[in-house]
């Protein structure tokens, strides 16, 4: 069958050219299913000729990829602008205010109460220190990492992700400080 949809020269058929295939037949109602599917369980809302949590054509399913696009490029853009921020405070030194030693009294490397606190109940409840009126902390140490991995694990709390290579490399050691903080 000349399919409207698939085949490589559509110009070629004669008009109306409103023939479609089986398979893409099946792949269009599969996919208005699935956008509709994932609606209804979203609670979605999006365009005005389109019925709210329902797709009925896949022009209404390709606004409403286009709206998604739109919406993720957005929140691309306001997660790599707090992970700036956050990383520049991190890598610069930015008003610190505690200090994290690694194995074998190593170098420490200078942090924030606050990001930490707020990755880990551990490290809040350490921090914590109003409660019984101790001297704050200056330091704390973590003893099962070595000072890159670390320095690894700040990138991971400040910004949430770490590159593939620093995973592989250091995934024992970053997992088990992860388990041990509550990370
Ligand atoms: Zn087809």
């Amino acid at each position: 069958m000349d399919c409207s949809i698939c085949t490589s020269m559509p110009v070629i058929l004669r008009p109306p050219r409103n023939t479609i295939c089986e398979a893409c037949y099946e792949g269009a109602r599969a996919i208005i299913d699935l956008v509709n599917n994932h609606l209804h369980s979203h609670d979605d809302q999006f365009g005005t000729d389109c019925q709210p949590n329902s797709c009925k054509t896949l022009g209404h399913v390709a606004r409403w990829m286009s709206d998604k696009k739109a919406m993720e490029n957005a929140i691309k853009e306001e997660l790599s602008f707090l992970r700036a921020g956050f990383f520049t405070a991190l890598r610069d030194q930015i008003h610190t205010d505690i200090q994290l030693k690694p194995a074998n009294n190593g170098l420490s490397i200078p942090a924030h109460r606050a990001i930490l606190a707020t990755r880990s109940q551990i490290f809040k409840n350490m921090l914590d220190s109003d409660v019984c009126k101790a001297p704050p902390m200056d330091a704390i140490t973590l003893p099962e990492l070595s000072y890159e991995e670390l320095e690894c694990l700040l990138e991971f709390l400040y910004i949430g992700s770490l590159p593939t290579e620093k995973v592989n490399k250091h995934v024992n050691s970053l997992s088990l400080a992860a388990d041990k903080r509550q990370l």
